[in-house]
């Protein structure tokens, strides 16, 4: 039976070996074998997230540590930075957990800037920064370093990171970054089924975490390192995610971590490529383009949702027809995952022929 491949920005394409160590009969969560299965992926997990610092996993998606992290560590203030539909949403994430919270908004397309975000972090009153390193709404990647050296002249401040979509597609050395949570979901640019998601905390996330009383069960950052101290997760985990992880962090570290940079960095270049020859735009500004994603400007105003049902018909595929306010008005082509030069280019042939007739 053929399915639909999908080329939009998560879930992407899961591996047959991925599925294969995801259906492995279960073991009893509290069991040595769990233990084992656990303290055999942390030193692979510690060295992706370039940390010291344990690595955690939450039955959920990426959304369940997002929220967690607000409840966690905003004792004061929040400072949300927003540039597209998922940075956006954080604002109201924030509000909806009773927490005081601020927009740092920026134009879709546009990044979060270092300049802005000292500006609003000088007038003081702030404990926390949320940031989406790569808003996948937008194909926008704003640039986390220089965001994290604006970070360091507010020691209080902590800075929680979204990396759903670019972790493991560019490296986020989150201990040289000063970074206090870094987190992201398995179904993007780790390319497992979606319900996992992976997370670190930093000693002073930890401290604060330690002083707020109401940060609940399921994502508490506290029960989580006690349990992990003990190869555990504080309630029961999806084993199968961990066996498809465990498969996948084998398949990262066979390609090597700088190979798999520079796959990512080049089939992006091929898309690119694409959009330029067909007379397209970049909808993210110039500069500040994911590396995982591209979402092209619909300039020429293509019907893409006919697009997309013919690539589906012809091909067994799809393109993604765009997120929120924009969908329409642009159109997401992810190279995240196994995805190689071959199919990449395979992909943007069809999507010649499906545009010529
Ligand atoms: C997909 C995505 C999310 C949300 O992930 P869920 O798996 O739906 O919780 C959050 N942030 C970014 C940047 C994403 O791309």
């Amino acid at each position: 039976m053929t399915h639909t491949k999908l080329f939009i920005p998560g879930p992407v394409e899961v591996s047959k070996k991925t599925f294969a160590a995801f259906c492995k009969p279960m073991i009893g969560h509290r069991s040595g074998d769990f233990k084992k299965l656990y303290a055999s992926i942390r030193p692979q997990l510690q060295q992706l997230f370039y940390t010291k610092q344990p690595v955690f996993l939450s039955t959920s998606s990426a959304w369940g540590v997002m929220e967690g992290s607000i409840r966690n560590l905003v004792a004061k203030k929040v400072l949300n930075c927003m540039c597209g539909a998922f940075s956006d949403k954080w604002l109201d994430v924030s509000k909806r957990c009773g927490k005081d919270a601020e927009a740092l908004q920026v134009e879709w397309g546009q990044p979060i800037r270092p300049e802005q975000l000292d500006e609003k972090l000088a007038g003081g009153g702030f404990d926390a920064v949320t940031l989406i390193h790569n808003e996948t709404s937008t194909g926008v990647m704003s640039p986390l370093r220089e965001i994290c050296e604006v970070m360091r002249k507010y020691p209080d401040v902590l800075l929680i990171v979204d990396s759903v979509s670019s972790f493991s597609a560019v490296p986020i050395p989150m201990d040289e970054l000063g970074i206090d949570v870094l987190l992201t979901g398995s179904q993007k640019a780790l390319a497992l089924p979606p319900g996992l998601a992976l997370f670190s905390v930093s000693e002073n996330a930890f401290a604060r975490a330690a002083t707020m009383k109401d940060r609940g069960y399921y994502f508490d950052f506290i029960e989580f390192k006690k349990n992990q101290e003990q190869d555990m997760t504080p309630s029961t985990p999806s084993i199968g995610h961990i066996y498809a992880l465990q498969s996948k962090l084998d398949d990262i570290f066979t390609e090597g971590l700088d190979a798999r940079f520079a796959r990512h960095e080049r089939l992006n270049g091929l898309v690119a490529d694409w959009v330029k020859r067909n007379g397209f735009e970049f909808f993210a500004a110039e500069g500040y383009r994911s590396k995982s994603l591209t979402c092209v400007k619909n300039n020429r105003e293509i019907d893409v949702q006919a697009l997309n049902t013919k690539l589906k018909e012809r091909y067994h595929c799809v393109i993604d027809g765009g997120y929120g306010k924009i969908k329409g008005k642009t159109f997401r082509i992810s190279n995240m995952g196994d995805e190689t030069d071959q199919t990449i280019s395979q992909l943007l042939g069809w999507l010649d022929d499906c545009l010529a007739q």
